[in-house]
């Protein structure tokens, strides 16, 4: 008899989904794409029908092997969202502001549902709508850096795995008048650094917004020489009254079509998986004959893939299933090496899950 074969069990998970081993933490996959597929753990092979075990003198055995135990492990999987250029800033620079007019301004936006307490998307275009030659760019609008700061709830940093690989866009607020400008940009690079300090190292466009109000056209020449003196692009720009805003979302296009060319170079060595494209390179590769024993609180345990895979799949129901299984344990060599590693009557082996007495 055929058993049926098990179903495969997919997980559905958003783009924006990386998964890590828990154990190594090591990158198993970075899910970017819609229709990417990565095979985490690969099922056991069926066991035997009794078909198998079938002899001129026994034709209707009623030995039969279990299946193989399938491939177990822990994962992490962690969401981030894809954005291109991620917002920040201190709260009321204006990033919200910027979002809904470089967005806002085309008919093509994507307002995502997402609740409060999650970045804000936007979906811009830059060159001729509808020319074919556009270049869409996802923007976020990423709050409550300095505000979940100040308020104890540490919502910023939650926010922040977001941007951890888009580019960012820094807004200051020209026109407080009870703050300064500089200040208030290197307030949010130490929140940057202290979450990262590879994403406090990225090159951020640095822009002094609200230049429709006097305060910020009068510190926006001491701005912007600090800021270029520190290695950063500066913009002056007003998101409210519009001035600007296009023109540092082509430069924020240009930028990004040069870290996607950076990027096409890198790719080979990526680690994205994509099953269409054949089998997963994260298989185990399938070990040999070889086993360990080893003895743990009291209990010989033996590791080897084979032997763990003969004993997982033999069904101890059946007499004739476990004396051929002590035939595979002598010819593999493994009863001698538990007999020289001191086993004795009544010990117990353990061979992957399964656990079995030694007996006479
Ligand atoms: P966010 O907290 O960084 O998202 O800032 P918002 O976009 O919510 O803006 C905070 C306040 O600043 C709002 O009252 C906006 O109307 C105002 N604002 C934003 N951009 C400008 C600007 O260019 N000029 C002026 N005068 N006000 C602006
Ligand atoms: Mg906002």
């Amino acid at each position: 008899m055929h058993g049926a074969k098990g179903d495969d069990i997919i997980l559905r998970v958003p783009c924006g989904t990386i998964i890590r081993d828990a154990e190594t933490d090591a990158l198993v996959a970075d899910l970017t794409e819609p229709g990417q597929q990565v095979m985490v753990a690969r099922g056991g092979r069926g066991g035997l029908g009794n078909v198998h075990f079938a002899t001129s003198t026994r034709q209707t055995p009623k030995e039969a092997q279990r299946g193989e135990p399938g491939e177990e492990r822990w994962l992490k999987l962690e969401l981030r969202v894809i954005a291109d250029v991620g917002l920040v800033g201190y709260p009321n620079a204006g990033k919200s502001t910027l979002l809904s007019v470089v967005s806002a301004a085309r008919p093509k936006i994507a307002n995502y549902p997402f609740t409060t307490l999650e970045p804000n998307l936007g979906v811009v275009e830059v060159g001729q709508p509808r020319s074919g030659d556009g270049f869409g760019f996802v923007v976020a609008d990423i709050p409550g850096l300095i505000e979940g700061a100040a308020q104890g709830v540490g919502l910023g940093h939650e926010f922040l795995r977001h941007i951890r690989r888009t580019r960012c866009c820094h807004m200051v607020d020209g026109s407080a008048i009870e703050r300064d400008p500089w200040q208030d940009f290197e307030a949010i690079n130490k929140e940057l650094r202290e979450y990262d300090a590879q994403l406090a190292e990225r090159p951020q466009l640095v822009v002094l917004n609200k230049m429709d109000v006097p305060e910020s056209q009068e510190r926006w020449p001491e701005f912007k020489a600090r800021v270029e003196a520190a290695g950063y692009s500066a913009f002056a720009i007003s998101a409210a009254a519009h001035q600007g805003t296009e023109e540092l979302m082509a430069e924020a296009s240009r930028r990004l079509h040069e870290i996607a060319r950076e990027e096409a170079e890198r790719a080979a060595a990526q680690v994205v998986v994509d099953l269409r494209e054949g089998e997963s390179p994260i298989l185990r590769p399938m070990p040999d004959d070889a086993f360990t024993i080893s003895k743990e609180m009291g209990i010989f345990v033996v590791h080897g893939k084979r032997v763990e895979r003969m004993v997982n799949m033999t069904n101890q129901e059946s007499e004739e299933g476990m004396d051929r299984m002590q035939v595979q344990l002598e010819k593999m060599g493994v009863t001698k090496a538990l007999e020289e590693a001191g086993v004795k009557v009544g010990d117990t082996v353990r061979f992957g899950k399964v656990e079995l007495y030694w007996g006479e």
